[in-house]
């Protein structure tokens, strides 16, 4: 535990909030809303580096200063990932000579709470009932019972680790929506420190309709905290209708040039007149179009219909690989080839895009799945965008053997340069299944498709230019929205 810390008389109760590389940080503002509400001044700092790269020593003595100013009763990081733990070891160190209480909470810290109290954290928070927190800044300031008997608080005694039983709170509606406006928000980024939120120009606000679902991604913690929650089985909860308008509502007011939202609903709440009251209220209250990332499963065209009336653009869905045994035993991902075929077919009937995400860098995946996905869009009807995203592990995750579909040669597991292709046939074959989303190249991808090794320094040109030219068409498609948004135009 950490010792007592002198505090000067005459400074406000204040807990500093910290988030590396994520600045919608939506649990961190949660956190933010909880503790103000029971009279904590909360400052919350975000630091910015889009290569996840770790923050450099002016960064970090400016962060390290700026916290121990602000003498606050605990600093709180929370920890999503590797790279994250990574950067807060270096805050560790530095916040060290000044004797702060440092507490870690998020997912990462819940699976690996060892890591976070060795690296210097002196409480772990474990699970999701962010209720704790509270107990704590009462403990730490005099008003609440010993930390030792928090439930789901692990913390550092001296030499000793006294773990605890992660607690996840069931329900949604007790806790209180992210706390979207503050006055003490400070970005730090290429070594430079402003007080403003990086939110609030953002064009996008995301929103989770629920908490838990019932699938076992690979690239995801959830399975893993769900198995440590309770056992095996999800345990779904929707958010109210009224509780999703109402954060909406407060992203409008303070997010200016906001004109789209992201719904995340890897199942779309089945709770008896949720649909209605959501299509009755949304066009009316928020209005904004939105966009569904979705489990493909989850895509019948009577939902996106329904969907699309009150303002539904288009359906983002893991496509992953176009490989049976792949999608099966390294992504978790159990829906077939034409399942995800009819997804695509949904959306295009239904009148909304269709938006699929591949994943790069994927272990063991052989050239030959990458030919299947490739053949696989081919057969998707309309139009349709693909994404890359790397294949991140969730935590705690290992890959099996996969014997039927096993490489020759190890792949890295870093990701390539996007400059100097690392293996030009793979690299050739992700060009084609990028460049196949525009119908204008499909001539082109067909006679390259022949012998993609013979056109690879072709196609991976030809994406470079193609992928200016989509971030031109994102852009105008922003721009049309802010102008509808202000100007009711369409
Ligand atoms: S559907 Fe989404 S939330 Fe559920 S396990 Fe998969 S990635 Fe995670």
């Amino acid at each position: 535990m950490a010792a007592p810390f002198a505090r000067p008389c005459g400074f406000p109760d204040t807990v500093v909030l910290v988030s590396f590389y994520n600045t919608q940080a939506p649990g961190l503002r949660l956190l933010q809303a909880l503790l103000e509400r029971a009279g904590y001044q909360v400052s919350l700092f975000f630091y910015e580096n889009k290569g996840f790269h770790p923050p450099s020593a002016w960064e970090l003595q400016t962060l390290t200063d700026r916290i121990q100013r602000a003498y606050p009763i605990m600093v709180v990081v929370c920890l999503e990932t590797q790279v994250g733990f990574s950067a807060a070891q270096l805050l560790f160190q530095g916040l060290k000579p000044y004797g702060l209480p440092v507490v870690c909470g998020g997912a990462y810290a819940t699976v690996y709470p060892m890591a976070c109290l060795s690296a210097g954290a002196h409480y772990v928070l474990q699970g999701n009932d962010a209720r704790a927190l509270v107990f704590l800044a009462d403990a730490l300031t005099g008003r609440g019972e010993d930390p030792a008997r928090i439930p789901g608080l692990s913390y550092r005694d001296g030499a000793v680790f006294v773990l605890k039983e992660a607690v996840f709170s069931r329900g949604l509606e007790h806790l209180p929506p992210p706390c979207l406006q503050s006055s003490c928000v400070y970005r730090i980024q290429s070594d430079t420190i402003k007080q403003e939120d990086p939110e609030r120009s953002a064009r996008s606000y995301t929103v989770f309709l629920s908490r838990d679902c019932p699938y076992q991604c690979a690239g995801c913690a959830q399975p893993m905290l769900r198995q440590m929650a309770q056992g095996k089985s999800p345990v779904l909860h929707f958010r109210s209708v009224q509780s999703v308008l109402w954060e909406l509502n407060q992203a409008k007011k303070f997010r200016p040039y906001l004109c789209q939202v992201q719904f995340i609903a890897p199942c779309f709440p089945e709770v008896t007149g949720w649909l209605e009251e959501f299509l009755q209220e949304y066009p009316q209250t928020v209005g904004l179009p939105f966009w569904l990332h979705t489990y493909p499963k989850n895509c019948d065209t009577d939902l996106l219909r329904r969907l699309r009336k009150a303002g539904l653009r288009g359906v983002h869905f893991c496509l992953g690989s176009g490989s049976l045994p792949i999608r099966r035993q390294i992504l978790y991902r159990y829906e077939t080839n034409r399942e995800l075929l009819r997804t695509a077919c949904n959306a295009w009937e239904s009148g909304v895009d269709a938006i699929a995400y591949t994943f790069f860098q994927i272990p063991d995946q052989p050239v030959s799945a990458l030919k299947e996905t490739f053949s696989l869009l081919q057969t998707f009807p309309g139009r349709y965008s693909v994404s890359w995203k790397q294949f991140v592990p969730a935590l705690g995750y290992s890959p099996p053997p996969v014997p039927d579909c096993r490489v020759p040669h190890p792949v890295s597991s870093s990701p390539p340069p996007q400059d100097v292709p690392s293996d030009p046939v793979r690299q050739a074959w992700q060009d084609l299944i990028a460049l196949w989303q525009v119908p204008l190249l499909r001539p082109v991808c067909h006679w390259a498709a022949e012998n993609p090794t013979a056109h690879g320094l072709f196609l991976h040109r030809l994406w470079r230019l193609t992928s200016v030219a989509l971030k031109f068409r994102d852009q105008w498609c922003h721009i049309r929205l802010l102008l509808r948004r202000f100007f009711s135009l369409r």
